[in-house]
């Protein structure tokens, strides 16, 4: 990596922690990435985009925002990043998937929270993500508790817009939904200069379909028996995904998806099982579980999460003639994402059933972050639907610390015996 320490230090990085991390990324990388065998040779450019992570992208935005375009921070899959592109400006995702932040985020936040909000936490108190300190903005959302709170945490270092998530669906909600969207409209051509026009979302609406499309596409072909990449590799595009310039992530995506299918063609069945992992989002870089699946007799075939399925099902829809029709199709689309915060939250079961049929699944790993409630408490039921379709089921509950690794390996060799 080429020498980013005036950059980051002109971001107010603390270059002595950061320096720390810098040491432990390429190291899980390659122990986690590089010793897989075969891998698509379209596998390189995601490689080198992880090898420039705080390098080379946090440069383009640099660049970007010395042309005047803005830098806005999102957690959420809800936020609709049709509207940060409409007023000419750059979405990056903010979640955190690593212990390192952890106790930075544990200074200002109790310990018994989810260790994603803890890290994103810690990334801005400790200083060590040059992303969130080169966001111009954050936006939040009122999902979870432990979001809604830090969000006055995070207001405290950066300007931050709060996204009002009902947590219902009914009809009334989605005008809600869309008015909400509306005021982020008004935020943000009041925060860029730059108006929202049919013109330019629908030119937005187009640039993330495309997006979607594309990572439908490196879904279904891992609908193939046995699948052209590892859950591994399509874990880490789908993390990419929130980071990279969208145009470029489309086109590689693509790329990898032509090569694929030529492998396909003479693929041999090698007896893996095949895993769905259902649950809480994997933000970069938590490989934990996916590791420990696919060094066993086993690959990960899809991830029904927000890092999976749940960020790029369901297009929105360009048709309308005004601002207001096209509002209307970006709440439909966001609003129908199947999050456990949502009570009651029965589309999710339904995804996850539906999605063990068409990805030809033969188990279950109901993914929880520690102390996600939501998510825990709909796991119960979750297990049951699936049981009275006789689809094995394990729940794995875990945080970003390693001390449990071992224990967990065990627990998932069982449960392949059972399969
Ligand atoms: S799990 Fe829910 S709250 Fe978390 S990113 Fe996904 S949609 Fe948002
Ligand atoms: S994993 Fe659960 S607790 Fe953590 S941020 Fe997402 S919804 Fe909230």
């Amino acid at each position: 990596m080429a020498d980013y320490r005036e950059m980051w230090k002109s971001l107010n990085v603390d270059l002595e922690k950061h320096d720390q991390l810098c040491e432990i990324l390429p190291e899980l990388y390659s122990a986690t990435y590089m010793e897989q065998e075969n891998r698509p040779e379209g596998m390189n450019y995601f490689n080198f985009v992880v090898s420039e992570v705080h390098g080379l992208r946090i440069q383009e935005l640099e660049d970007a925002k010395k042309e005047g375009k803005k830098v806005v921070g999102t957690f959420c899959v809800f936020v609709p990043d049709e509207i940060i592109l409409a007023t000419n400006s750059i979405g990056v995702g903010l979640c955190a998937g690593s212990q390192f932040w952890v106790p930075g985020g544990e200074k200002v936040l109790p310990k018994n929270l989810c260790p994603l909000i803890k890290a994103f936490t810690g990334a801005l108190v400790d200083r060590t993500c040059p992303y969130f300190l080169a966001c111009d903005m954050v936006v939040g959302e009122t999902t979870c508790d432990g979001k809604k709170k830090a969000w006055e945490i995070i207001g405290e270092r950066k300007p931050i817009h709060v996204m009002d998530l009902p947590q219902m669906k009914r009809e009334k909600d989605f005008k809600m939904w869309a008015n909400e969207i509306k005021l982020f409209i008004e935020k943000m051509e009041e925060f860029t200069g730059n108006k929202v026009t049919v013109e330019n979302l629908k030119k937005s609406i187009d640039i993330c379909n495309r997006k979607r499309q594309a990572l439908k596409r490196l879904y279904d072909l891992r609908k193939h028996r046995p699948a052209p990449i590892s859950g591994l590799d399509s874990l880490l595009i789908s993390q990419i995904a929130f980071y990279d310039e969208p145009e470029r992530f489309i086109a590689k995506v693509n790329e990898l998806c032509d090569e694929l299918e030529e492998r396909i063609k003479t693929l041999k069945d090698t007896g893996k099982k095949r895993i769905l992992i259902t649950g809480t989002p994997m933000a970069l870089p938590n490989w934990k579980l996916h590791y420990i699946i696919e060094n066993l007799n086993a690959e990960v075939v899809a991830e029904e999460s927000c890092t999976g399925t749940r960020y790029f099902e369901n297009l929105v829809s360009d048709k309308g003639e005004t601002l207001d029709d096209l509002v209307t199709n970006l709440a439909n689309r966001y609003l129908n994402i199947n999050c456990a915060c949502f009570t009651p939250n029965e589309g999710r079961v339904e995804d996850v059933l539906r999605y063990v049929k068409e990805y030809d699944v033969d188990g279950v790993i109901d993914f929880g972050l520690s102390f996600c409630h939501t998510y825990s408490i709909e796991s119960n039921k979750l297990q049951e639907e699936l049981k009275k379709e006789n689809v094995p089921v394990i729940r794995i509950e875990t945080d970003y610390g390693n001390e449990d690794s071992g224990q967990i390996k065990t627990r998932i060799e069982a449960f392949l015996e059972i399969m």
